[in-house]
């Protein structure tokens, strides 16, 4: 049986790169998995543990889960279907993550470019003198990332490119538990990459669409209007290429990203869709840009304003996916646990 597994931090409210790069493939594969019944578990999880990484005011991060929250179920996600749950409600992870923590090499964290990214580097700095100012939790992100999906033992975990690289890592630690622990208790979970390309930040093709971006202008969110998702993809950056428009990611990111946009709001091949739009001009694709993402987002948006409305509602779903998950958790966390020398615990 598969369990399919992922998760979204409550840095913000979600943006197209999430919508597009994870959360609208995780409506889908439960929306396939009902229709052609699939035996299959589906486990998806606000990462609250994971925000920590990065610095917050505790108390905007409070209400940021819950719009995160809000925001899984506005998209699609069902909790009658789906385990839709917080992090920080299941005890088993950390836990995990000290075990994994005592099996993963500083070296392999050290070549992870995630918190390199984050702590905003300089491509020419010195690593070993930058470490000292990185905090740890976001140093061992990975670990936890790893324990996040092995407390679950899933098998498949739908992600975007970006996290590829934590993914490998998590394969690497269930090889050397399985090994030291002589089991194969662990599986070795499959990475299974979004269809479209990574959405790039439409100030800046050289980053990607990021919710901890503090250039709001360079992320649209699915929850905004048509308004302002008419000005941001107006202001958004092209290029000074002249004559037809053409998808090239590596001469002309910005424009190939607007293509992608594209294609993946109307659901078709990005080069059908580079075909329809070679002769437009940049204002021309801007504006097709606008309307299909303006139309894509219609329902979430409506219904993450009707699920705000209903503190209470919210409550009473979030518990019982951490219920749900908890259950499933603690199972094989008694298994891990023995693996490891511990008492069933
Ligand atoms: P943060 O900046 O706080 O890391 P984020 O925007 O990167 O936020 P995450 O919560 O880290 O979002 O990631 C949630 C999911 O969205 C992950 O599966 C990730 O791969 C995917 N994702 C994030 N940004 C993009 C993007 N620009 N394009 C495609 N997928 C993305
Ligand atoms: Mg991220």
């Amino acid at each position: 049986k598969s369990v399919i597994f992922s998760g979204i931090q409550p840095t913000g409210a979600f943006h197209l790169g999430n919508y597009f790069g994870a959360v609208r493939n995780w409506r889908d594969f439960q929306n396939r998995i009902e229709r052609d019944n699939i035996d299959s578990k589906l486990l998806f999880f606000v990462a609250d543990l994971h925000s920590l990484t990065v610095s917050q005011d505790f108390n905007t991060l409070y209400r940021k889960r819950i719009e995160a929250y809000a925001s899984l179920l506005a998209c699609g996600l069902d909790p009658h279907k789906a385990t839709i749950f917080f992090q920080s409600e299941i005890p088993e992870i950390p836990k995990l993550q000290w075990i994994l923590s005592c099996i993963c090499g500083m070296g392999q964290l050290n070549r992870m470019t995630q918190w390199k990214s984050k702590a905003n580097l300089r491509k020419d700095a010195n690593i070993a003198e930058e470490l000292g100012k990185v905090k740890l939790g976001l140093f061992t992100y990975p670990v936890l990332m790893a324990a996040d999906i092995l407390t679950f033992n899933a098998t498949h975990v739908p992600v975007g490119k970006d996290q590829s690289q934590h993914l490998e890592l998590t394969r690497d630690l269930v090889d050397v538990f399985n090994r030291q622990t002589k089991s194969d208790f662990l599986h070795s979970p499959m990475t299974l990459l979004a269809p479209t390309m990574k959405v790039l930040s439409l100030k800046n093709p050289e980053k990607k669409m990021s919710k901890s971006d503090s250039d709001e202008m360079s992320k649209v969110f699915i929850t905004e209007d048509a308004k302002s998702i008419r000005r941001k993809f107006n202001k958004a950056l092209t290029d000074s290429i002249e004559g037809k428009i053409t998808y090239d990611p590596v001469k002309r990111p910005a424009v190939s990203n607007l293509i992608a946009i594209l294609a993946a709001a109307e659901g078709k091949p990005i080069k059908t869709v580079a075909k329809e739009v070679q002769d437009f001009t940049k204002k021309e694709l801007k504006d097709a840009v606008s309307e299909a993402v303006i139309k894509e987002l219609k329902e979430p948006a409506e219904r993450y304003n009707q699920l705000m409305k209903d503190p209470v509602g919210l409550d009473k779903w979030s518990r019982l996916g951490s219920e749900k998950a908890r259950s499933l958790a603690s199972k094989n966390l008694k298994v891990i646990s023995h693996l490891t020398g511990m008492g069933w615990w």
